[in-house]
């Protein structure tokens, strides 16, 4: 058998348990089995072995049962870094990457105090605290977030990103950093999908990702509240927050923002036209605590 075999009945074998991206998702499994690279193995298709044969077959196996194939492969691209994913943390989103690319700007125009303090909250694999510690080589980055395997491959991605200004802290949000901590920017994309909304997700999704990187409670704004309400004890003054938000989120965000004492806020909708993240800056001192 030829690797361009397998990789044809890898794709019926996808699609016929319904698999979306049958195609791409094969691809994907073939070429991660063979450790080859693309090009080459579509020019030379070569013969495999009856134990890369098998390899396959298993891989494509797990896929067919409905595990996303991010966690099958172990990484995925991030903002041109390699990250790595299994069970137990959120695989990142490409939507994620304007949140990355948005707050890169933000600091970029900003004014800073020096060195320049990053937070990221919920951080997952680390992937946006890692992406900033690279754009601002001497900047400290903080990413924390509730969940040890979360912060175990943190760890894991920082090291393997080769970034050592970046620290992850296991705790909820705010919990495990000092009080006298000021940062300049609070980046985070924290659960924010509504409780009720979780059975209709795709299975990929709802039985395999952690729920708890996705749960926002109720009305999917529980992490919003938190995360406001406290950021104006961490910020350096005129310090901004950027934020992923979910489907429809956009002005119930605005206004928590608002009531926390936070101005010039705008809103950036993903290629999907989605109203995807929301940037504030806190305007000053005295208006920061006015609830
Ligand atoms: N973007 C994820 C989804 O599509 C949700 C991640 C989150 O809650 N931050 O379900």
């Amino acid at each position: 058998m030829r690797l361009l075999d397998a990789l044809k009945s890898s794709t019926e074998f996808l699609e016929k348990a319904g698999v979306d991206d049958a195609f791409a998702d094969s691809e994907m499994l073939v070429l991660h089995a063979s450790g080859a690279d693309r090009l080459s193995s579509y020019m030379d298709n070569p013969e495999i072995s009856k134990g890369l044969q098998a390899k396959i077959r298993r891989l494509v196996r797990r896929r067919a049962k409905g595990e996303p194939v991010q966690y099958i492969v172990g990484q995925v691209e991030f903002f041109g870094l390699k990250i790595h994913i299994g069970k137990g943390v959120l695989i990142p989103r490409p939507e994620t990457e304007l949140l990355a690319e948005d707050a890169i700007k933000a600091v970029s125009r900003g004014r800073v105090t020096l060195p320049l303090q990053i937070l990221d909250l919920c951080t997952g694999s680390g992937c946006i605290a890692i992406a900033l510690a690279k754009a601002f080589p001497d900047s400290r980055v903080y990413g924390t977030d509730v969940s040890k395997t979360a912060i175990r491959y943190a760890k894991k991605n920082a090291a393997g990103s080769a970034v050592e200004n970046v620290t992850f802290l296991q705790g909820s949000l705010y919990l495990p950093l000092k009080r006298s901590l000021c940062f300049d920017l609070i980046v985070s994309n924290p659960p924010y999908v509504k409780r009720g909304d979780i059975d209709g997700l795709q299975r990929e999704i709802k039985e395999w990702e952690p729920l708890e990187a996705l749960d926002g409670g109720g009305d999917g704004l529980d992490f919003y509240r938190s995360i406001f309400t406290d950021a104006p004890k961490y910020l350096c003054r005129g310090g901004r927050i950027l934020v992923e938000l979910g489907f429809g989120q956009a002005e119930d965000v605005k206004m928590l923002a608002m009531r926390q004492g936070f101005g010039t806020i705008e809103v950036r909708k993903d290629y999907a036209g989605i109203e995807r993240i929301l940037k504030a800056e806190l305007r000053s001192q005295d208006t920061a605590t006015i609830k």
